[in-house]
């Protein structure tokens, strides 16, 4: 295609939409249709990156292969598409006034006044159209973080309003996810809130071509009617977006039932086949119609949000669509298990699995997790910090290694199986100092993970401080623990897994972050299998 189209996804109302799902939903759509595409988050707070955030605020922090921390939505763009994501493909504000005010030092404004017209819109655009050029796609669909009406979202929203002026008719579509609610006293759907949702956006002068529609309860055609009278779009284009049944893996289908693609592909003046989907309705059958169940309990720290782990439950899932299973992951606090002991939250698991984290709150329970798992012979996923928690339970409870911990918790350990490289020692600023991104990894011979990989050389991706110490490498594997995978030159050991246990697989990596509905990771694959097989026994 010769000019580069974009797509912009805005939201109203309320915040938690699922914006980001209906953007990747539509990649997956326009990428099935032979088109290649680019998704692009812009969030409108102030910090450079959400890597300093803290999840309870913010839910996970995805990686992406170049060591970019984001925004969790680049994980759903990455695992609905094909789209290779960097660290341009995640702009914040913060971001942006960075790089003006850096210009406005080396003096590139010659003598201007700097200003958000049009500077800090120009610096904006500037990233959008460069996403589009470096990566050679046909379609960039970029999500606007926040909520119409924000203060802070204005600037953005003005830039894209000038994009949309800037490229004229089939340049640009902009699309608006609003909620519908149902008011359960009065038995009734209300379209007021979309309507002054779009209000707001048409006083900035964008006029929202398409309106999709979060509902709980089905949209009817006089509701449509309404909504398309008061918001000036066509009928056709109010899409419903109901809640899901069974898993997020149902929204492309969805938009697709609803004809979002063909209205998107004629706005946008493209001409292309009907979306190919044989294999997305394959998986949803699999979700809705799974051959076996199975629970798995997570270990961790923030379990009362959802979005904490959401890369390491969608990964699961993914494990399990691998299985012709359907996993139910049963969230456990590490602090209820250091109150009431781990049988007592994990007896009925088949599996056992700690992802990664940071702080001394709940390690001690996230111990006693493994040492349950290990004693079990229950099986263990690790991911980063579980993979730490492994070694550390290995060293104290295995090899005797008594008070064995990480520097991370405990600075004066007698045994610091974990510790701190010498580069990162002297580190002083927060954000982006850890070992971030993709990584080559080398796996053993004869190792679970190797035969799951089915390959010697894997990449995975990395976010922590911490790391295995090396000069507790020879006491540990002679106590039975298995130094499966290092990095290629052998220097820092990458992941470990236990002998004569059924699956005992704990990596320092985040397997996580590469996998795909319709390509489960092997280490996902390989665990859900095991718990399976537990089950079953
Ligand atoms: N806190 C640990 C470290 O920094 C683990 C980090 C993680 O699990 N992502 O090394």
């Amino acid at each position: 295609m010769s000019h580069p189209k974009y797509i912009f996804v805005t939201g109203g109302v309320v915040s938690s939409l699922g914006k980001g799902l209906t953007a990747a939903s539509l990649g997956t759509l326009l990428e099935n249709r032979g088109l290649r595409v680019s998704l692009m988050k812009f969030d409108p707070y102030l910090n450079v990156d959400p890597g300093t955030m803290n999840p309870f605020q913010h839910g996970e922090v995805y990686v992406l292969d170049d060591g970019a921390e984001t925004d969790l939505d680049l994980g759903h763009y990455e695992r609905f598409t094909d789209s290779k994501l960097g660290r341009a493909n995640s702009v914040t504000s913060g971001q942006i006034y960075q790089a003006v005010l850096e210009n406005e030092r080396k003096g590139d404004y010659l003598g201007q006044t700097v200003q958000v017209i049009p500077h800090v819109t120009n610096e904006i655009k500037r990233r959008i159209k460069e996403v589009a050029k470096r990566q050679q796609t046909d379609v960039v669909i970029c999500e606007i973080g926040g909520t119409t009406g924000d203060i802070e979202g204005l600037p953005v929203l003005e830039a894209i309003r000038q994009m949309g002026h800037e490229m004229g008719p089939g340049g640009t579509l902009f699309i608006h996810v609003t909620l519908v609610p149902y008011i359960r006293v009065a038995g009734e759907i209300k379209t007021k809130p979309t309507q002054q949702s779009v209000a707001k956006l048409r006083e900035i002068g964008i006029t929202p071509q398409i309106l999709v529609c979060r509902s709980e309860k089905p949209i009817e055609k006089h509701v449509r009617d309404k909504i398309a009278l008061f918001c000036n779009v066509a009928e056709e284009a109010v899409i419903e977006e109901r809640d899901v049944k069974t898993s997020i893996y149902e929204v492309p289908l969805m938009l697709q039932r609803e004809k979002m693609d063909e209205l998107v592909c004629r706005w946008l003046h493209m001409k292309l086949p009907p979306a190919k989907m044989s294999e997305w309705k394959r998986i949803v059958r699999r979700l809705e119609q799974p051959k076996q169940k199975v629970r798995i309990g997570v270990v961790g720290k923030y379990i009362g949000l959802q979005d904490a782990y959401k890369s390491v439950y969608e990964a699961v899932c993914h494990g399990g669509i691998a299985n012709n299973a359907s996993v139910e992951t049963v969230k456990v606090d590490a602090e209820d298990i250091e109150k009431d002991g781990a049988a007592k939250h994990l007896r009925g698991m088949s599996g056992v699995l700690v992802p990664g984290g940071f702080g001394n709150r709940g390690i001690e329970g996230k111990i006693e997790a493994v040492k349950y798992a290990r004693e079990n012979k229950v099986p263990y996923l690790g991911l980063c910090l579980g993979m730490q928690i492994a070694t550390i339970e290995f060293s104290r409870n295995v090899c005797g290694l008594k008070g064995a911990h990480s520097t991370e918790f405990d600075p004066k350990s007698p045994h610091p199986v974990i510790c701190l490289l010498e580069e990162q020692k002297h580190v002083k600023k927060m954000g982006a100092t850890m070992r971030l991104g993709a990584q080559w990894c080398r796996l053993a011979a004869g190792t679970t993970s190797r035969k799951l990989y089915g390959n010697e050389i894997v990449s995975e991706r990395h976010r922590h401080r911490y790391e295995f110490n090396n000069d507790y490498r020879e006491q540990l594997a002679a106590g039975g623990l298995v130094l499966a995978g290092t990095t290629l030159d052998g220097e820092l050991v990458e992941l470990v897994e236990l002998k004569n246990h059924p699956f005992f697989v704990a990596s320092q990596f985040h397997p996580e972050f590469k996998s795909k509905p319709h390509r489960p990771h092997p280490l996902f694959r390989g665990f859900v299998a095991a718990a399976l097989k537990r089950k079953q026994a």
